[in-house]
């Protein structure tokens, strides 16, 4: 299908592009720091910031182990300053969403909200992860109030009580070890009988005193006066012996998966089999000359504010060498 076709068939849909050297799409700590780097370095980035300006950060509260603030800063003091400092160098942030690419010529296209039709030299993508949760009204009610989908962001404010974390996969068994260290005891609330986690990290579960796998239960509901105060379970819903079970605990964790935010790029940018998109390692460069990847959508492993940080940095460092180059 061509441009025209595409326009017929989507009204809304513009084939005049606005021309920029720089499009960073996300707006965490990935891309603001792209976008400081790139704005340095003279290529007039132009930002659009996604479904959720400012990222996963602006969901926690305090952040206390980004370097440089000795006394903690909320996750959205944090992405204000972030902003502040790339607008400062001349980034232009604009609210949009990236719907669409096509990476298939020498000028990347992307199109914003299905519509606007930006055209770019090089594309810096820094479109994050989004934590899965299980879907439960609970989870929208008590967000902020014991509710996180992140241990090594939130677990220090739980030292010393009880918490659940909901999965059996390898987060999960992270997230419940992580938090073990800290906390008085750790729930693992698993849906079957088995985890899901590689064994190395299932042995460390087992081994670890603190923690209670509780097999075959899945969340119903949580309860509290405005904040999580306990959760109740369902023990093997479905069959004979189904029952309802409490547990007393002030947080409840989520350790599920993350999706990472790569499906509109997926038909041009290699990516595993989750949705990270693969970059050469030791850069952020795609398949796809000109395309960068930075922080949670290209990472499975870290997934810190600080790691996304220093590959939004490294982005803006590729693509001006990328551009070097091709200007000579
Ligand atoms: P995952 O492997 O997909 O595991 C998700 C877990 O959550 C599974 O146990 C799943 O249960 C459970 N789950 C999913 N939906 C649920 C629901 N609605 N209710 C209750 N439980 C639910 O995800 P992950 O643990 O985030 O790992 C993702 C990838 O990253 C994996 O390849 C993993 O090995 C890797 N990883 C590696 C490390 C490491 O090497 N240190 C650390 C973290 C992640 P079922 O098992 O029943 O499906």
């Amino acid at each position: 299908m061509n441009l025209d076709d595409m326009k017929s068939n989507n009204p809304g849909q513009t084939t005049d592009g606005e021309k920029v050297k720089c499009l960073i799409i996300g707006s965490g700590p990935a891309g603001y720091t792209a976008a400081i780097y790139a704005a340095r370095a003279n290529l007039a980035p132009v930002m659009y910031e996604g479904l959720q300006p400012g990222g996963q950060l602006t969901t926690t509260t305090e952040v206390e182990n980004f370097p440089g603030y000795p006394k903690g800063i909320t996750g959205p003091e944090l992405m204000e300053d972030l902003k502040a400092q790339a607008i400062r160098f001349g980034t232009d942030v604009r609210w949009g969403i990236a719907t669409k690419v096509d990476f298939s010529g020498p000028v990347h296209k992307v199109w914003i909200d299905e519509s606007k039709l930006m055209e770019a030299e090089v594309v810096i993508i820094a479109t994050g992860a989004t934590a899965k949760y299980l879907g439960l009204e609970d989870e929208k009610k008590y967000a902020g109030g014991g509710v996180s989908a992140c241990a090594t962001c939130d677990g220090f404010f739980y030292r010393g009580k009880d918490v659940a974390v909901v999965g059996g996969g390898d987060t999960a068994a992270e997230e419940a070890i992580y938090l073990a260290g800290l906390v008085n005891k750790v729930y693992l609330i698993v849906r079957r009988n088995e985890l899901r986690a590689s064994k190395v990290m299932q042995d460390r579960v087992f081994r670890t005193k603190n923690i209670e796998v509780l097999w075959e239960h899945q969340t119903k509901g949580l309860i509290g006066d405005g904040v999580v105060e306990g959760a109740v379970l369902w023990n093997k819903k479905g069959t004979p012996e189904e029952k309802e079970v409490t547990i007393r605990i002030d947080g409840f964790f989520l350790a599920i998966g993350h999706q990472p935010n790569s499906d509109f790029v997926k038909e041009y940018l290699e990516t595993d089999e989750v949705g990270y998109i693969k970059t050469i390692p030791g850069s952020s460069k795609t398949n796809i000359e000109g395309v960068f990847a930075c922080g949670d959508v290209q990472d499975s492993i870290y997934r810190q504010a600080v790691t996304a940080a220093g590959s939004g940095c490294m982005a803006a460092i590729d693509a001006e060498r990328y551009l070097s180059e091709k200007h000579g």
